[in-house]
């Protein structure tokens, strides 16, 4: 059997991890990056699969939270853009815009959402009256476009992106802040405990927020070659923002006052490049059981009508078990290349039928997480799944949560912080200010580093002991330092 087998994805992820990368999108037709705009590429079918089964779990929460869903047009007004100074400041070097209807050109631009706060708070001021509405919970899932600058690698960073922007109102800060501490519990909740992402949610320094924003937290995510990769944020908007959209409602004693906006995005397409990312090996993807486009692959080893039957008899069990099961019955492939073939592509199970099997009446199973195959009898099969789903998600999160611990290391000095990041480390160390009075020694981090001030942590309260590790004054904060995307 083993000169069957045909080696089909071969990369080193931990020393080369941009090849592997580029490598694995290829291979196991996640996008094709041949269309013909640049920074655009097209979702292929194994990952919109994974993709669809990720909205629908972060849906699922949303709405169990109270967010109703809508539908909002692509096209933004440039008026609505020009509202609010900081929001038009930090978006418009971005936007793409709409200049033409047929051959007329239009009497106004209209903006490609670039995210679609000055959408809904259009509408959120014929929509809110009283105390009685709040909070008002909505989201959407869209594209949203970005004529990003920077270098674009597909699902990382491109000009067009599938996301879940929430958008929410107060009656008061209190509320908003509520607000983006259930929008982290969310997170930790689908993309950690489901999709097996661990992550540190920052809340980042003045100089880095949200345009408009006045608290901005985000959590990160790690890749393999150091650089953190920024994931679902949420953020407390400034009181400008309903000021310039007119957004009141009448409060409880009768006066009418301002309301408070928060905004939570997570971005389904970002979020799939760490779900490759974190848990694919040096063999290819290895795909969480409940995102997975397919759960289980059958191989029979022979054509022979008794093992196809089988086969099929297996597919049509777990079929009705609601798992997504496929037959690989390509007569092209060798046994032993299709084993190489579903490895790559991430398959978390997979059930081999032969002959032997068939008289024994035993299954030959093989799993992704552990790479390791065994016997199993064929009546068991569904008590064994129903084992083995929660375990293998269990060894894949367990997997991911050390490999990001053991890369976060307390630093002393300049060098300390500049031979962490180069180690593909994340610092953490004392630092003078998250205000504006530390941007300077942020400054001098990102220049001479190379990386990046992240924020202070949110999950727990850590207390400086010492000075700031650039400038020397008493420090205010311990930060996470790291180079980023
Ligand atoms: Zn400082």
């Amino acid at each position: 059997m083993q000169k069957n087998k045909k080696i089909i994805f071969n990369v080193n992820k931990e020393k080369n991890f941009s090849e592997w990368f580029s490598e694995i999108v290829k291979k196991a037709e996640l996008a094709d990056l041949r269309y013909n705009v640049k920074g655009f590429v097209v979702f292929q079918p194994w990952s919109v699969l994974a993709m669809e089964k990720m909205y629908k779990y972060l849906e699922d929460v949303l709405q169990r939270k109270k967010h109703k869903p809508y539908f909002f047009p692509t096209v933004i007004p440039e008026k609505n853009f020009e509202l609010e100074a900081a929001h038009v400041k930090g978006f418009t070097p971005q936007v793409f815009w709409v200049t033409y209807g047929g051959d007329k050109k239009l009497t106004e631009k209209l903006a490609l959402r670039p995210t679609s706060e000055t959408a809904f708070y259009q509408m959120f001021s014929y929509w809110v009256r009283s105390y009685k509405d709040l909070p008002f919970k909505t989201y959407q899932r869209a594209n949203v476009f970005r004529y990003e600058t920077k270098a674009t690698r597909p699902f990382l960073r491109s000009r067009e992106f599938h996301w879940i922007e929430a958008h929410c109102v107060h009656d008061s800060l209190e509320s908003a802040e509520k607000q983006v501490k259930e929008d982290m519990e969310t997170t930790k909740e689908v993309l950690h405990d489901i999709f097996g992402l661990p992550f540190i949610f920052f809340e980042r320094p003045s100089w880095d927020k949200f345009p408009g924003a006045l608290r901005t937290f985000a959590a990160d995510a790690l890749n393999p070659d150091g650089r953190v990769i920024q994931q679902p944020s949420t953020h407390i908007l400034q009181q400008d923002f309903a000021k310039a959209f007119n957004i009141k409602f009448k409060d409880k004693d009768g006066k009418e006052k301002y309301v408070f906006l928060t905004c939570y995005g997570p971005a389904i397409s970002r979020i799939f490049a760490s779900v490759i990312i974190v848990h694919g090996d040096n063999k290819g993807l290895k795909f969480p059981w409940k995102i997975a486009p397919l759960q289980v692959i059958i191989i029979p080893a022979t054509y022979d009508n008794e093992i196809i039957k089988k086969t099929m008899e297996i597919k049509k069990l777990l079929i009705k078990e609601g798992l997504s099961v496929e037959i690989d019955f390509d007569k092209e492939k060798r046994f032993g290349e299709k084993f190489y073939f579903w490895e790559m592509k991430g398959v978390p199970l997979r059930i081999e039928v032969g002959k032997k099997e068939l008289s024994e009446k035993m299954l030959t199973i093989y799993r992704r997480d552990l790479d390791k195959k065994k016997k199993i009898k064929e009546k068991e099969l569904l008590s064994y799944i129903k084992r083995f789903s929660k375990e293998y998600d269990e060894n894949l999160i367990k997997k991911a949560d050390n490999l990001f611990k053991e890369r976060i290391i307390d630093v002393k000095s300049k060098k300390e912080i500049e031979k962490a990041v180069m180690l593909g480390k994340i610092a953490r160390c004392d630092f003078c200010s998250l205000d504006k009075e530390g941007e300077k020694c942020a400054e001098f981090i990102e220049k001479k580093i190379g990386a990046e001030v992240r924020g202070r942590r949110v999950d727990r309260k850590e207390e400086p002991k010492g000075k700031c590790i650039i400038c020397n004054k008493k420090a205010k904060e311990v930060v996470y330092i790291a180079r980023s995307y």
